[in-house]
């Protein structure tokens, strides 16, 4: 028999207690809960958006409201089933997503926010002014919703529907976030530099993940209309948009059931200030509004990522249980020695008056390991960067296995059998070890948002885990699978990243400084590693300040400095170079 976590036993804990609640709560708390329910969407659409994808819309509640109203009108008066307008609310609601997600996400920076501010708003007037959407006093006599022919009239039975939809919706994110779109959904908080060196389209995927939340919070609307039976605008204003945040918030991102704390706690601390405040303070007011912006201050100062934290303290960690490792990908066919897999020609990158890289020329064959050396400053990660992708090349030309990847975005470089590891290493924090390097077999899986969400992603999750755990193995760090990215001393990160791309099963490996602080033993266990890749087929550039390291690996150099090819070479005759000794010692 298989043992149920702690985690497992707390969350049918929980779901009893919603399913015997009506039973035994008192009618007001009923309707408060219907109210968390319908809250706990829209909140779980921001968990993911801002919470764990990092980016702010204040414009959740037109989403609602446009599923309120879009079923509101169309049931009213045009006598439509509410199940027909829950398809075309989902549909208005996909189609403003993703152009709003299209407009504003390409851009970066604030433009998000101030377009779902300005969405917000025009919705909120166009509710109220056009006289089809009954102005401010709203829409009357919104049919209740049948389900196989019962009517779902009652208060306590909309409550199962409405709390059935919102485990739903939980289960669902929570599978979409413990797969290979999620993973590269939960990696796009710390920039978009690295997903896109593993082949993930950062654009498509913030769009995809405003999409999400849009429908979630749409999916409100639609209830909320059918549960209340009429509709105004009052609750799909900005000031509701601001409260969903709230709750997104409080609750943080770190699981999500922070989306049902934050709606509870909002829900519940808002309903008892209201009855309190005028009480203590003597006359009526908005006043709670000042306490929620005190409080908000204060848990962004004391509790960052929200109350969900102090809870999990209680409950001891689970292990995933990971597949052993495997090697279950496919592999791309390697090409034989000596065949050219990279021509950098005369590569250009200036920064204003900076010339980074002065019309550098090089090559790397197949099964080569080469050494891009240098003093600090002299151009080696920016030269990185321009194979990569990561910056565009102010000119020249650079071949990868007869393609030209300058213009390529790096995304298609990556998906040509090119990777790379940071200098500055990029592993995400919040994520565990072999999750960080599945991130790595991104472009190896196929199995895309919905069937993620949906748990159709078995055979591909154990695939990319498997390999995930192999790469570990290769690199000696197997038994780190399970820590937090963080915990480990940079050396290993640096080493972690090395497994993260060779689960991209690479042709080309760009290595930048990866012996940076490493212990002796290290060094030379990855040395070893390097040239075992090479044995594979892997042909390797590598970027290294210490020279016994590159001497002891490389067969061939090539010297930068100041941004222009000094010297190349066997590593003997490079060293004993005049110009080569020259740099270095001035520097
Ligand atoms: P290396 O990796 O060889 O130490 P870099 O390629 O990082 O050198 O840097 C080469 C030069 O380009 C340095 O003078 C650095 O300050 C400059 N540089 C690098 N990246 C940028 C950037 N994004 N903006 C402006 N200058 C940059
Ligand atoms: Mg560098």
């Amino acid at each position: 028999m298989k043992r149920l976590s702690v985690t497992k036993i707390l969350v049918l804990t929980v779901v009893a207690l919603i399913a015997v609640a009506p039973m035994i709560a008192p009618a007001f708390y009923v309707t408060l809960l219907n109210y968390i329910g319908l809250y706990s969407l829209v909140a779980l659409g921001l968990v993911l958006l801002t919470g764990v994808a990092g980016q702010t819309s204040f414009g959740q509640a037109a989403f609602v409201g446009l599923g309120a109203y879009t079923t509101a009108v169309l049931t009213t008066q045009y006598g439509w089933s509410p199940w027909l307008t829950l398809i075309v609310a989902l549909a208005i609601t996909l189609t403003v997503g993703y152009l709003l997600g299209l407009i504003t996400l390409s851009m970066g920076g604030h433009y998000l926010p101030l377009a779902t501010i300005a969405w917000g708003m025009s919705l909120y007037f166009l509710m109220g002014t056009i006289e089809q959407f009954g102005g401010f006093t709203g829409i009357t006599g919104i049919p209740p919703v049948s389900l196989f022919g019962f009517s779902l009239e009652r208060e306590s039975h909309f409550y199962y529907f409405i709390w059935i939809v919102v485990l739903a919706a939980l289960w669902a994110v929570a599978n979409l976030l413990d797969s290979r779109p999620g993973r590269a959904i939960r990696a796009l908080k710390q920039g978009t530099t690295m997903v896109e060196a593993f082949g993930v389209h950062p654009g498509r995927t913030k769009t995809a993940v405003f999409v999400i939340a849009a429908v979630l919070a749409c999916l409100s609307g639609w209830l909320y209309a059918h549960l209340q039976r009429f509709v105004n605008p009052t609750p799909f204003g900005i000031n509701q948009g601001i409260e969903y945040l709230f709750m997104a918030v409080i609750g943080g991102a770190v699981s999500v059931w922070g989306a049902v704390l934050g709606a509870t706690f909002v829900t519940l601390l808002k309903t008892w200030l209201q009855d309190l405040l005028p009480k203590i303070i003597g006359e009526a007011g908005q006043f709670e509004i000042i306490v929620f912006g005190i409080l908000l201050v204060l848990i962004l100062q004391y509790a960052r990522d929200g109350l969900m934290p102090f809870l999990q303290r209680f409950v001891p960690v689970t292990k995933r249980v990971l597949p052993a490792a495997g090697d279950r990908l496919q592999h791309r066919p390697m090409p034989a020695a000596n065949e050219p897999v990279l021509s950098v020609a005369a590569a250009r990158k200036t920064f204003g008056g900076l010339v980074a890289v002065g019309d550098v020329t090089f090559n790397v064959d197949a099964r080569e390991i080469v050494g891009l050396i240098g003093p600090n400053g002299a151009g080696k990660s920016t030269c990185f960067n321009l194979i990569s992708g990561a910056l565009a090349a102010t000119s020249g030309s650079i071949k990868f296995m007869g393609h030209e990847l300058i213009g390529q975005p790096a995304s298609a470089i990556s998906k040509l059998g090119l990777a790379r590891t940071f200098q500055h290493v990029k592993l995400v924090a919040t994520m565990t070890v072999v999750e960080n390097v599945a991130l790595g077999a991104y472009l190896r899986g196929s199995k895309g948002i919905i069937a993620s969400a949906l748990r159709l992603n078995k055979e591909d999750e154990t695939a990319a885990l498997a390999e995930a755990m192999r790469q570990l193995q290769r690199v000696g760090l197997a038994e780190h699978a399970h820590d937090a990215a963080s915990s480990l001393p940079l050396g290993k990160q640096r080493i972690v990243e090395i497994a993260r791309a060779l689960a991209s099963d690479p042709i080309l490996l760009l290595l930048d400084e990866p012996a940076a602080g490493l212990r002796f033993a290290e060094k030379q266990q990855l040395a070893s590693l390097i040239k075992t890749l090479k044995g594979e087929g892997v042909t390797v550039l590598l970027v290294e300040h210490d020279m016994d390291f590159v001497m002891g690996v490389v067969d061939r150099l090539v010297v930068l400095n100041f941004g222009q090819k000094l010297a190349q070479g066997l590593p003997e005759a490079v060293q004993a170079d005049p110009a080569v000794r020259e740099a270095y010692l001035g520097a």
